[in-house]
């Protein structure tokens, strides 16, 4: 089957590869329909992991399952699912209790499974014409049959549950004011969701003027940090408080700002915009240790959090990988009944073979390259 191969940093190739299939009574393979391109690639797509060449990326997958093993009860083939980019079990404590990022089946001694990531598990990504989903009746939702909605629900595999995710860690509540770092898929998504959830102010911060445009078009306050300093402009307009709660849809890749010196790392940022006892929510992906060498980034964030601002004001904070089981029945739920339209961030649709030019833009965050959905 044909495949999104990475090669070296900043390349990636479509290649024949050896066709998934079955390998545990309890695994389905899935005709991938949309496989989604993620920030998180480009950690591994800019070299600053320890990713092999010859691995085979995608972790935001959707299709039409084509078999199923004798263990597999609720999916039958022709069904239309969507894989949330966690495998997981379903039956170990952390999946019990709903942290389905955190399974202890699939991965031991890391953090949780994915499809098409390194240290995540020996899961084959689904940027390619086939997928094999382990633990299948856990890992697949089951979506209306037909084609409505395509670009909308495979959005579930990852970033609107990631950005409902961030809103969840940051406990967004009806009524507050919240500050999303980030203006990619991600951020966008956390914006969207702290509307859903009733947030009375979102404000996004970025300095892509295409990215800061989707912000303003779902009625968030765009904030450029790129022509003043954020947190000056979010106190300006939270009566000098800050926003109740925050959100880091960065991490630790964030740019350097005009003028500075080292790389900014958002966290401290969102210590200085969120008011006193507020809570923040930190989904933007961060590394206990660079695998593919030291990247002055990854030092910077594990060195300079600022722990003593951070008490003072009694700050919250919650991190982590999305648990997207706990959340996609219900997005995908909420995009049926026509309460939810996350694909307004989809800029483009591309066959598998477009993929090293999808990579290269898309990395590049070139004007209006927000959001690419691949089509196998
Ligand atoms: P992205 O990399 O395109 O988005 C990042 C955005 O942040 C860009 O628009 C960039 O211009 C902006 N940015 C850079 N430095 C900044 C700064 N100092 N202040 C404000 N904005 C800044 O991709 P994405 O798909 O939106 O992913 C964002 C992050 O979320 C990545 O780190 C990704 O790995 C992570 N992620 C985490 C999960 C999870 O489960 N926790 C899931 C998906 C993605
Ligand atoms: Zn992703």
């Amino acid at each position: 089957m044909k495949a999104v191969v990475y090669q070296e940093p900043y390349s990636v190739t479509v290649e024949e590869v050896t066709d998934a299939a079955l390998q545990d009574p309890t695994d389905a393979l899935v005709r991938v329909t949309t496989s989604a391109i993620c920030g998180s690639d480009l950690h591994m797509y800019e070299g600053r992991t320890g990713a092999k060449s010859g691995m085979v990326f995608g972790h935001e997958n959707m299709g039409i399952v084509e078999e199923v093993g004798p263990g597999v009860a609720t999916v039958k083939k022709g069904d239309r699912v969507v894989m949330p980019f966690n495998v997981a079990c379903g039956f170990c404590r952390n999946c019990l209790a709903g942290k389905t990022g955190f399974c202890l089946t699939v991965n031991r001694g890391f953090a949780g499974g994915a499809y098409g990531y390194v240290s995540m598990g020996p899961y084959t990504g689904g940027q390619a014409e086939y997928l094999r989903v382990p633990f299948a009746d856990f890992n697949c939702l089951r979506l209306p049959p037909g084609e409505e909605h395509e670009d909308d629900f495979a959005l579930l595999a990852d970033i609107f549950p990631t950005g409902y995710h961030a809103t969840e860690l940051a406990q967004v509540s009806p009524g507050e004011s919240v500050c999303v770092f980030g203006a990619g898929p991600v951020g966008l998504m956390a914006a969207y969701s702290a509307m859903l959830r009733g947030a009375a102010k979102v404000f996004v911060v970025d300095r892509q003027p295409d990215r800061l445009l989707l912000a303003e078009q779902i009625g968030a306050i765009p904030v450029d940090y790129s022509t003043a300093d954020a947190v000056e402009q979010i106190r300006e307009q939270t009566n000098g408080d800050g926003t109740d709660k925050g959100i880091d849809a960065v991490g630790y890749q964030a740019t350097v700002a005009e003028g500075e010196e080292q790389p900014a790392l958002v966290l401290n940022t969102l210590i200085e915009a969120v008011r006193a006892t507020g809570t923040i929510g930190v989904v933007g992906l961060y590394v206990p240790e660079d695998p593919g060498g030291p990247s002055e980034s990854a030092k910077h964030g594990e060195l300079l959090f600022r722990v003593g601002k951070f008490f003072e004001k009694g700050l919250r904070m919650g991190t982590g990988q999305a648990n997207v089981k706990a959340y996609n029945r219900q997005l995908r739920d909420l995009i049926i009944a026509g309460r939810a339209e996350p694909s307004f961030v989809v800029s483009h649709r591309l066959p598998l073979e477009q993929a090293p030019e999808a990579y290269d833009q898309f990395d590049k965050r070139v004007h209006g390259w927000t959001k690419v959905l691949l089509k196998p």
